[in-house]
């Protein structure tokens, strides 16, 4: 067998004595005709922070495994549950195989195969339609169902740019919490991930890495085994939460409130590095005055939990500092999904300069890794081909605001009425806010919908044409991650299935059916790939596209401990517990408590109606809508659940395994009745993202979140919501 292994572009990592490794080129001059199996370096495309080099075997031109690469030492051979199910997932006897024209009624999901050329004629000629009277009325909606810098928004914005189409808004994730934390260090970055299993204590501070940052985890409990202490910081006790010695289970919303009673306990008790806040710190005394007022009750209070919780937490914090051991904060984005998420990010992030954790590699704090990768997006997405016509300057529109965006007619303020909305790499009708408002703004007749999927999703029912998009085994793309600091190749290692095309392609041939002839629209997706980072930076000078898709992953040259001698890229070059900018944006300079615009303490009369807050994180076996409609994963997850507090369902009379009914304002869905204790006392949990069809109702947790917005980042406010819970009547 070995004679016929041809190990695809390899240079390919040996493992010796199951830790050392190697890196050893393994001979690929051999006809792919002789050979018959085949390994091929790629990246896991999923929007995670843990970005996996992935190795593919393929045999007789189809792919039979991926696993983790064992030479990349983030992933170190391990897949996640959902990713190993990849061959699953492409081979899906469900895949979109060719173009499609809808024949039912919007939403009805049904369609009619038709050819390539019927598609792109038709695509194309309703474009031009709209854009002669106005490009703005197209708009394009994308996130990150692939992560890759080539399949992402690279030939897409290039066409939509060229067309001079509304831009979006990608706020649904991050832009809350990566806006806070850059006010107060300059940019997305802290801590490598690999130096976590050095740290002495781990704050996990809003996420459960046992679901969704498992690479992250595996180096938190190599710490705990090596003596640190671990404290979940979360309203829910999660799987992570549960394997931690603390877990703080606040109320939702109120992070921001803890963090600032850390720093007035830090400061009472004079665990600080004053040495460090000298040097590299701007706005200490106003700091100082600030959190005066957050007395360890009145944290306690607004937060709900007992003193005592915070006096451990701050001490535990204070004084590993001050021994010299390394304490560290992974940040994760679940604390930011409510009204004063860039708050509590920006909060959260001064707490390593005030103890000087900063100097050692293993302290600091990550929310995320992005900034660190010199991103090229001018050259990517070329924003210089949009039209210059003063008559229609261009237009903005929020994803997270899609639901009322499509509802809304043409107005002086707004612009012109959406008329054509192309989707790529979403799942709007299913992810974004307040859903039922969504999904009867793409249920407009009078919409024009193109959708490039792999499935047949809640959205694709809505859509005029569906386009058959190729997974990641299909195409070439490189990967920058948020987590870690590897740049990963992506191989493509089986041919597209059916008439799949890669969204590169399938954008190249709409803008030739537009006549768009600038040069940009013939770079190849290898040209694409090696325009994604900026050599002149010393992050990324050893880049160099050919020889990442032979070796696979290369890690940046970023210093080990970035802010131990301060240099944070802020407007001052010091970590901003005062920000100027923050006060020309408006906001307060100094760090604060929002309250949530829903809980009981900040809107008592609408929590006489609906008293229970609600969070909806990822259920571990999907990730958004990835995956809901993989079988093997649905079915460990079963049915969507509701987790409710003993005493919150016994005062409802509903027991475990009950159907209830969730409600709101907004709108409802049913669920199954899973009581314990593992959400705090007032609080529901509805593990998302479940495929609206997917369940018995038809409906999903967004039914009842709310289009409303962050303090900072135009984001969107998911675990920001009130709800009543009863038991379902039988139907
Ligand atoms: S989803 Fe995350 S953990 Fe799973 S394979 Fe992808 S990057 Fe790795």
């Amino acid at each position: 067998m070995a004679a016929n292994i041809w190990y695809g572009l390899c240079n390919i990592t040996l493992t010796l004595s199951g830790r050392k490794s190697v890196r050893a080129l393994i001979p690929t001059f051999v006809s792919e005709l002789q050979m018959s199996t085949r390994v091929i370096r790629a990246a896991c495309p999923h929007d995670c922070p843990d970005t996996c080099a992935m190795l593919v075997t393929v045999i007789d031109g189809k792919a039979v495994s991926v696993r983790g690469d064992p030479g990349h030492s983030n992933t170190a051979g391990v897949l996640c549950t959902k990713v190993s199910r990849y061959v699953e997932r492409t081979y899906h006897p469900e895949r979109i195989l060719y173009p499609m024209k809808r024949v039912g009624r919007k939403g009805e999901g049904k369609f009619a195969r038709i050819s390539w050329d019927e598609a792109l004629f038709t695509i194309a000629g309703q474009l031009q339609k709209i854009a002669q009277r106005d490009s703005r009325a197209i708009l394009p909606y994308s996130y990150a169902g692939t992560m890759g810098a080539v399949q992402g928004e690279s030939m897409a914005m290039r066409f939509f740019n060229r067309l001079g189409a509304s831009q979006l808004d990608r706020t649904i994730c991050a832009t809350a919490g990566g806006t806070g934390y850059k006010y107060t260090i300059g940019a997305k970055m802290g801590t490598d991930t690999e130096q976590y299993e050095n740290a002495k204590l781990i704050l996990v501070w809003g996420g459960n890495p046992v679901a969704s940052n498992l690479h992250f985890w595996v180096k938190a409990q190599e710490a705990k085994r090596r003596g640190a202490v671990l404290v979940a910081i979360d309203p829910y006790r999660s799987l992570t939460a549960e394997k931690c010695q603390h877990h703080i289970a606040l109320l939702p919303g109120t992070d921001s409130a803890l963090a600032l009673g850390i720093m007035h306990l830090l400061i009472r008790d004079d665990l600080l590095d004053h040495d460090y806040i000298d040097r590299y710190t701007l706005g200490f005394e106003a700091l100082k005055d600030r959190v005066a007022a957050w007395t360890p009750q009145r944290v306690a209070e607004t937060c709900g939990i007992p003193e005592e919780q915070l006096e451990m937490l701050a001490s535990l914090y204070g004084e590993t500092a001050r021994r010299g051991d390394p304490a560290a904060i992974r940040m994760s984005y679940g604390l930011q999904r409510v009204r004063g998420g860039g708050m509590a990010a920006r909060n959260i992030a001064c707490l390593p300069a005030l103890v000087g954790a900063w100097r050692h590699p293993a302290g600091g704090v990550l929310l995320s890794s992005g900034d660190s990768y010199p991103k090229q997006p001018m050259q990517m997405e070329r924003p210089d081909l949009r039209p210059n016509d003063a008559a229609r300057p261009a237009r903005t529109i929020n994803m997270s605001t899609i639901g009322d965006d499509l509802l809304r007619p043409a107005s002086e303020e707004f612009g012109p009425q959406v008329e054509a909305i192309i989707v790529y790499n979403s799942n709007p009708v299913a992810v974004a806010p307040e859903s039922a408002k969504v999904a009867q703004g793409f249920a407009r007749d009078d919409l024009f919908t193109v959708v490039l999927e792999h499935f047949q999703t809640d959205t694709v029912d809505y859509a005029d044409i569906v386009l058959p998009a190729t997974t990641q085994l299909e195409h070439t793309d490189i990967h920058a991650s948020y987590g870690h600091q590897y740049i990963i190749a992506n191989n493509p290692a089986i041919l597209p299935l059916g008439e799949a095309k890669p969204n590169t392609e399938i954008f190249r041939l709409l803008a030739a059916r537009m006549g768009f002839s600038d040069p940009c629209f013939s770079d190849t997706d290898d040209d694409l790939a090696a325009q994604a980072f900026d050599t002149s930076h010393p992050h990324a000078r050893s880049f160099d596209w050919p020889r990442l898709k032979d070796e696979g992953w290369m890690k940046l040259d970023v210093p080990a401990a970035p802010f131990a001698q301060g240099g944070f890229p802020t407007p001052s070059g010091k970590c901003e517990f005062y920000s100027e900018a923050m006060l020309r944006a408006g906001l307060d300079p100094l760090p604060a408590y929002i309250p949530p615009y829903e809980s009981v303490a900040s809107a008592p009369e609408l929590a006489k109606d609906y008293p229970l807050a609600m969070i909806s994180p990822p259920q571990r076996n999907f990730l958004n809508t990835t995956f809901v409609n993989v079988q093997s994963l649905r079915a460990t997850e079963g049915e969507p659940h509701l987790d409710i507090h003993h005493d919150d369902a016994a005062a409802r009379g509903i027991a475990d395994g009950d159907q209830v009914r969730v409600f709101n304002q907004r709108g409802e869905m049913l669920a199954k009745a899973r009581v314990s204790d593992a959400p705090r006392k007032g609080l529901v949990v509805a593990l998302s993202i479940w495929w609206k069809k997917l369940a018995p109702d038809g409906r999903n947790a967004n039914e009842l979140t709310s289009q409303r917005l962050t303090d900072m980042g135009r984001a969107p406010t998911f675990y920001d919501v009130l709800v009543q819970v009863e038991r379902a009547q039988p139907s």
